[in-house]
């Protein structure tokens, strides 16, 4: 598989490419639910193009963009296993070589749940985004439901800006416990991956009961952020009908998100 680390080799490969093109953009440190994304890519495009690269426009200063885990040989023999062609693995000169640039706007939906707790994340997303799909200029692009607003936002850019993809949505893979794969689980002691497992709890009881599950969290040791049910288009909160549920909190300084869609007419609000 070929690793391409400039813009200038990712565009000329990308002019050698007969057929349909996916992508599957992450940040790397990659684990068996970046490789579903992958699965799915390839299974319906001729050529799929993954991007690596921990984009820090998406970072809050007190965040840990420093200590995100970087694997790039592990993470190209992951992809290259599943089937990619090439991995974009940039620099951050590369990205953005100018300082002051031109950046998206997430818009309302940007500053609501996670926006609320990292303000400019989501401006962050939507630039990489839309700087990536300019330069692979793929025909689908995948996106995992595990990042549920994140999904939601680049459904309404592509759509508002007019970006010629189609935005593919693929469900949460979850170890067999529940807990949502994530490259965050690493910094989690035993312990704190027993409490990390009440996120995934709660979303399940949600189905039956939103008042029971938002005990089980504040009995726990999760530092909740938010725990609510949204419209899944508009991300209105919302206490009816087909919702989904979103959670977000820190378990020591590890800060997990996860959501479930549930239908609230079976599910007590109360
Ligand atoms: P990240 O590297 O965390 O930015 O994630 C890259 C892509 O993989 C995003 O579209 C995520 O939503 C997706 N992803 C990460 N973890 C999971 C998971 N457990 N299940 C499904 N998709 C995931």
């Amino acid at each position: 598989m070929k690793i391409i680390k400039t813009i200038a080799q990712l565009r000329s490969y990308r002019a050698t490419l007969i057929g349909s093109v996916g992508v599957v953009m992450t940040m790397g440190a990659l684990h068996d639910g970046h490789a579903t994304l992958i699965k799915e890519a390839v299974a319906h495009n001729d050529h799929v193009i993954v991007t690596n690269f921990v984009n820090p426009l998406q970072f809050g200063p007190n965040e840990d963009f420093d200590k995100y885990p970087r694997t790039l040989d592990a993470d190209a023999e992951l992809a290259e296993t599943e089937g990619a062609v090439a991995m974009f693995a940039p620099t951050v000169e590369e990205m953005y070589p100018s300082g002051p640039f031109v950046s998206v706007s997430a818009g309302a939906m940007g500053t609501k749940l996670e926006g609320a707790v990292r303000p400019g994340h989501f401006d962050g997303v939507v630039t990489v985004v839309a700087k990536l799909l300019n330069l692979v200029q793929p025909d689908k692009a995948y996106f995992g439901q595990k990042d549920a607003q994140q999904l939601q936002i680049i459904r309404r850019m592509v759509f508002d800006l007019n970006f010629p993809v189609e935005i593919q949505a693929v469900p949460i893979s979850r170890d067999p416990d529940g807990l949502a794969r994530s490259s965050r689980n690493r910094y989690l002691s035993a312990s704190e991956r027993e409490t990390a497992l009440t996120l995934s709890k709660a979303l399940k009881t949600a189905g039956t009961s939103m008042t029971d599950a938002r005990k089980l969290l504040d009995d726990s040791d999760v530092d909740v952020d938010y725990f609510i049910a949204v419209n899944p288009e508009t991300l209105e909160e919302t206490d009816n009908g087909e919702a989904l549920v979103l959670v977000a909190g820190k378990v020591g300084t590890t800060r997990l998100i996860d959501n479930a869609f549930v239908n609230l007419s079976n599910s007590l609000t109360t």
